[in-house]
């Protein structure tokens, strides 16, 4: 049976109003990445990097999905997808999507970094400093958000899909370049056909088609596309 893969990036929430990705002076929302986001160094910088979280997470609380997301979670409901994203948000969730895998983790859950327990705090600040664990005394908690320089354990099922592709796939790569995960690259030679949703691409010789624009302003030729090849 075919399916639809979709591959997305923060361009697909950006239209939402969520600013998840580094700007040209290598800030991410004003802030260094190296201090916010980097595996080496974010115990030393606790107190920064859960001041940073705190606030995209309360931010987080004052968006909404849009169109593009909306469109995934009814391909969702008709037939067989699989839905990978880069981003931390809850978007795609809050459109009606079930089963999102989220490469980097989760904005909206925090976690035990001594005992890994992971429980969902909203768009709320931290307001806790201690593990719900409550027969242990763990005190060292991390947003539940995969850092530079952090093993990504879901990139394994990622691996896992592209070697099930198949001919009659329909795999689309929306708001994403490929400068953190290379899907050009990588889908070359797979099976499937391939779109890309991205209004500023880089080139590339891959796609059967591509849309330059938003992915929102796309929304109804992929749905028309995707119509066409699922049937309904
Ligand atoms: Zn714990």
């Amino acid at each position: 049976m075919a399916r639809i893969i979709i591959f997305s990036g923060a361009g697909i929430s950006a239209e939402s109003g969520v600013q998840t990705f580094r700007d040209k002076d290598g800030l991410w929302e004003g802030h260094d990445i190296d201090e916010v986001c980097n595996y080496q160094t974010w115990q030393r910088n606790y107190d920064a990097v859960h001041r940073f979280y705190d606030e995209r997470r309360v931010a987080l609380g004052t968006v909404a999905p849009n169109d593009a997301h909306r469109l995934i979670a009814d391909w969702e409901r008709r037939y067989a997808v699989i839905n990978v994203t880069q981003n931390i948000d809850d978007l795609f969730e809050r459109a009606g999507c079930r089963d999102v895998i989220h490469l980097h983790g989760f904005l909206t859950e925090m976690r035990c970094y001594e005992c890994d327990r992971r429980w969902d705090i909203g768009y709320r600040r931290h307001d806790t400093t201690l593990c719900p664990d409550a027969s242990e005394h763990h005190t060292l908690l991390k947003p539940s958000v995969v850092f530079f320089g952090e093993q990504a354990p879901l990139y394994q099922r990622l691996y896992t899909i592209f070697e099930d592709l198949a001919d009659d796939d329909l795999i689309f790569v929306i708001g994403t370049s490929d400068a953190v995960v290379p899907f050009g690259h990588y889908l070359r030679h797979l099976p499937g056909r391939k779109f890309r949703v991205n209004p500023d691409p880089e080139y590339s010789d891959v796609y059967e088609r591509e849309f330059t624009s938003t992915a929102c302003a796309a929304v109804a030729e992929m749905d028309a596309l995707v119509r066409a090849h699922m049937g309904g």
